[in-house]
């Protein structure tokens, strides 16, 4: 077991069931499973009669899945980190119907924001996370949990806590709850048009939580600002950044955490169209 790659195996096997009922994907379907660990919810999405292509990092868990399903129609396998394996599989060999996986503490943040800023969202992923990692996904303004990343989930996809799963669910126990959470893609998307801008904007917005967002955005005018220059602080003409605030009706004192994602959206249009 290495604690490392965050190896806590979902022993419950109800839970795997209502985890792969959560897919909603019709036999044949085209699925990636991150993480499969030494495969028990890898053989029920074969059972099923989905085709899984499955990534893991783990050496050790590797040969175990080769001698396990190795072979068999419908599987296959990746090495490797997904966050560096992805792009290319998707590359080869296509977008998949659906994402499922218990990911791993330590990497579900980067999985998801790498998924999502690269554009690649199919019409269901379910993950399975820490509790408080599922909160922020799913957060809105004006709660404490509310952060760039609420942001950057929500403007793409439909974030819903679908159940919880305690720490007797896993072996070894983990000293947290777990939620199974499942993303749709919004069909209103926020930010679609330049995703990554949109979100590197974002993040600026929100570098420092007691900040005014004028004031955060002002540290970091290589996100917005089309020649940088522009935006100096204490440069003379109309500050670009209040004047957009104004123009959209929103208040030029506002912290960007009571902001949604529409409204950040607005702003990061405006400056970099002023
Ligand atoms: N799916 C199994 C289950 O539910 O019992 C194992 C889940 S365990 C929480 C996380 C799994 O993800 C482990 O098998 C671990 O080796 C793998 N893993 C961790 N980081 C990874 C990464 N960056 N890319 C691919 N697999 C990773």
């Amino acid at each position: 077991m290495s604690k490392r790659f965050g190896q806590n195996f979902l022993v419950d096997r109800r839970a795997r069931s209502r985890i792969l009922d959560e897919l909603k994907a019709e036999g044949n379907a085209r699925v990636w499973e991150i993480g499969p660990g030494i495969g028990a919810m890898t053989a029920m999405a074969l059972e099923a009669g989905l085709q899984v292509t499955a990534f893991e990092i783990d050496h050790g868990f590797v040969r175990l899945l080769n001698s396990c399903f190795g072979g068999r129609p419908g599987f296959r396998l990746v090495e490797g980190d997904f966050l560096r394996t992805w792009q290319a599989e998707l590359e080869e060999n296509g977008a998949p119907d659906r994402i499922f996986g218990n990911l791993p503490y330590s990497a579900a943040n980067a999985i998801v924001c790498s998924l999502i800023e690269g554009g690649l969202v199919p019409p269901r992923i379910v993950f399975t996370m820490q509790k408080e990692a599922a909160q922020r996904m799913a957060a809105v303004p004006g709660t404490k949990d509310y952060s760039a990343y609420s942001v950057l989930c929500t403007s793409a996809c439909k974030v819903r806590m679908a159940f919880d799963l305690g720490a007797s669910s896993f072996w070894p126990a983990p000293r947290v709850t777990s939620t199974v959470v499942t993303l749709t893609p919004r069909p209103n998307p926020v930010g679609a048009g330049n995703r990554l801008a949109f979100s590197a904007f974002v993040r600026a917005a929100f570098s420092s939580r007691r900040k005014m967002l004028r004031n955060n955005l002002k540290a970091n005018p290589g996100v917005w600002a089309r020649a940088a220059a522009s935006a100096q602080v204490g440069e003379a003409g109309p500050d670009p950044i209040e004047a957009s605030l104004e123009l959209l009706g929103i208040r030029t004192d506002v912290r960007a955490e009571a902001l949604r994602p529409e409204q950040l959206a607005a702003i990061h249009e405006a400056l970099i169209h002023s």
